[in-house]
C-alpha cells in the first residue's frame, strides 16, 4: 500500500471535488476535514469493487457539508443509532435538522 500521507492529508470531497481544509491544522497528523464529514467503510458483502478479507482495512472519504445537506434533502442518506446490545440498528433518512426534531 502505497503511503500518501505527506501529500493528501485532506482529501477532496468526493462527490463536488472541492479542496478542504483541516478542522484542525495544529494537529500534525490531523487529516479531519472542516466543513465536511469523513467517512469510512469496512466495505460489504455485495460490493463488487470492496470487499476486503483483511480485517483491518477501510476506506475513507470525505463528503463536504453542501453536498451532504443536498444529499439528504434527496433523502439518499440514512442516520441511525447503533446500541451496544444485540438490538438491530435503527434507521430512518438523515436531513441537517434530523437532530433538532429527536
Ligand atoms: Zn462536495
Amino acid at each position: 500500500m502505497s503511503d500518501f500521507s505527506d501529500q493528501f492529508d485532506i482529501l477532496p470531497c468526493i462527490v463536488c471535488s472541492k479542496v478542504l481544509e483541516p478542522a484542525f491544522p495544529s494537529e500534525v497528523d490531523s487529516h479531519g476535514p472542516y466543513a465536511a464529514t469523513m467517512f469510512t467503510s469496512r466495505g460489504n458483502y455485495g460490493s463488487t469493487l470492496f470487499d476486503p478479507v483483511t480485517i483491518n482495512l477501510f476506506l475513507q472519504i470525505n463528503v463536504c457539508d453542501d453536498c451532504l445537506r443536498s444529499a439528504g434533502e434527496r433523502n439518499h442518506v440514512f442516520v441511525g443509532t447503533q446500541h451496544r446490545t444485540v438490538t438491530p440498528s435503527i434507521f430512518g433518512f438523515w436531513d441537517e435538522n434530523y437532530e433538532e426534531n429527536q
